[in-house]
């Protein structure tokens, strides 16, 4: 028995003794299945030609990407805050080096992910650091591997230690959720985003769709109910769904402008 890995996703399936006859993430039209067809690895597989690399995108907020570049690129954000690390996203390579550095900063305390396509191999980083995981409940259909560690939670916001928040957006996916950090940005507040908001080529700007690789635009009113769910959030910084991908200067405005600029180019 195996727990099977979609090498286009990077999302961990429940153990099977053959790999499942095909990925319900990758054939959503949000995704794809890879042009050379459906293909599975493990993690075991993964561990002997990938390693992750460690960025410091801001203090206390540690990246974390696998090298060469797996799956979609994601990346994953340690948070270090007093009461607790809290992992935010995740990705799939969890190998021995990247367990050690991580203890090394106080371990995880929680993990919660912004949509399905980082739900990766999320219920082993839980086991590894005995973490519970925080998932939107309507995203719940996209789970491909079970554990008891996944915490489904349901409204508008949900607030841990420190004051962090969940903030359910929507949008890219029915669960769509961003993190409030209020010690981000020094104290002017952070949000880390995945790509429930985007982060572009241009930094002063982010984007909203449906679906990245195929195009598929959000419309009005996904957009406005975005705006207004992040309304009551102060914040300077965003951390998007890349390494390096940030906005490290008014990004409260930079989120209202690019809003009006997507709202201005699909009403013509
Ligand atoms: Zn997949
Ligand atoms: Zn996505």
């Amino acid at each position: 028995m195996e727990s099977f890995i979609c090498v286009q996703c990077g999302t961990q399936f429940n153990q099977t003794a053959q790999p499942p006859p095909q990925c319900p993430i990758c054939e959503d039209e949000r995704q794809f299945v890879r042009h050379e067809g459906q293909q599975w690895t493990t993690l075991e597989k993964l561990k002997s030609d990938h390693h992750n690399r460690f960025d410091e995108e801001a203090p206390q907020l540690l990246g974390i990407g696998t090298q060469p570049e797996f799956a979609i690129g994601q990346r994953a954000l340690l948070l270090q805050s007093p009461h607790g690390n809290l992992l935010w996203d995740c990705i799939t390579l969890l190998d021995d080096k990247t367990v050690a550095d991580v203890k090394a900063r106080g371990g995880i305390r929680a993990i919660a992910i912004s949509h399905p396509h980082f739900y990766s191999s999320m219920v082993e980083w839980a086991e590894c650091f005995d973490a519970q995981i925080f998932l939107h409940a309507e995203d719940r259909q996209w789970v491909m591997r079970n554990s008891p560690r996944i915490e489904f939670w349901k409204g508008a916001t949900l607030t841990f230690w420190d004051n962090i928040t969940l903030v359910h957006c929507g949008g890219h996916f029915e669960g769509g959720t961003v993190l409030h950090w209020p010690a981000g940005a020094n104290g002017k507040g952070a949000l880390l985003s995945g790509d429930i908001i985007q982060v572009v080529q241009d930094r002063r700007y982010v984007s909203f769709m449906r679906s990245y690789p195929n195009l598929i635009p959000l419309g009005s009113t996904a957009i406005r109910r975005i705006i207004d769910a992040i309304g009551p959030f102060s914040f300077d910084h965003i951390y998007g769904a890349w390494l390096n991908a940030n906005v490290l200067s008014d990004a409260k405005p930079a989120v209202a402008r690019s809003a009006d600029r997507y709202l201005r180019a699909i009403s013509k």
